[in-house]
């Protein structure tokens, strides 16, 4: 048998080493506001200009939060960094590890895996709209859902949890958490009486029309954008 070179030996040790303190880092700390806008611009989740939504609406910013969640790296550090804000709420961490996690929308389905692997949660599920209801994509029995975390990319209106809190109640079951990467100030902080807790408040601009819009005053130009 040959002898394996040591250096060898050091170079993985000191990489498994590196790899931990990585890691220990990431899972201590929340990570700033300003550290998540860093990521949300690095990835391209989070744009600067001049846009226009499908409803006519204008503004100077544009999310896309799935671009954060393509790498492994960054959709780690946000969910890690979101449950460690429900790791701390006594009532949750006491439940643990029953509880379900669950995303209202397809936009939340890589939160809300992030979060239960972070908090080791027992169940997750996730919804979506059909013929205008929001649904469980899984078929549900009444009195199976443990209590539950929402978790969401990003918190508009507040519509989609809200309408989630009625299914979670019609299900039998009840919401000890909720929150999401981004919260716009704009949506409510608080679903029922559980306090919605995100690693961004974002103060977004938003214009009805075009006569409102200051960039359309300076004559910026436009990009029409998805949703
Ligand atoms: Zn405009």
């Amino acid at each position: 048998m040959e002898t394996p070179d040591p250096s060898l030996f050091t170079h993985n040790s000191s990489l498994i080493t590196h790899h931990l303190l990585l890691e220990k880092k990431m899972v201590d700390l929340i990570p700033s506001s300003d550290t998540v806008m860093e990521i949300l611009k690095r990835t391209g989740a989070f744009r600067e200009g001049h846009f226009v939504y499908p409803n006519g609406k204008h503004s100077p910013h544009y999310f896309q939060m799935p671009l954060a969640f393509r790498y492994y790296d960054t959709a780690r550090v946000l969910a890690v960094g979101l449950s460690r804000k429900f790791r701390v709420d006594r009532d949750i961490s006491s439940q643990l590890p029953k509880v379900a996690v669950i995303s209202p929308s397809s936009g939340g389905i890589p939160v809300a895996f992030g979060v239960r692997d972070a908090l080791s949660a027992e169940q997750i599920y996730w919804a979506e709209q059909e013929g205008g209801n929001r649904m469980f994509r899984q078929y549900v029995n009444k009195g199976e859902v443990n209590p539950c975390i929402i978790v969401d990319d990003i918190i508009r209106s507040g519509h989609a949890i809200e309408e989630t809190l009625e299914l979670v109640k019609t299900l039998g079951s009840k919401v000890i958490g909720c929150g999401a990467i981004v919260r716009f100030t704009s949506a409510p902080d608080k679903l029922g009486d559980v306090p919605i807790r995100s690693l961004v408040e974002f103060d977004a601009h938003m214009y009805d029309s075009g006569d409102a819009c200051s960039d359309c005053k300076k004559e910026a130009p436009l990009e029409h954008v998805r949703f």
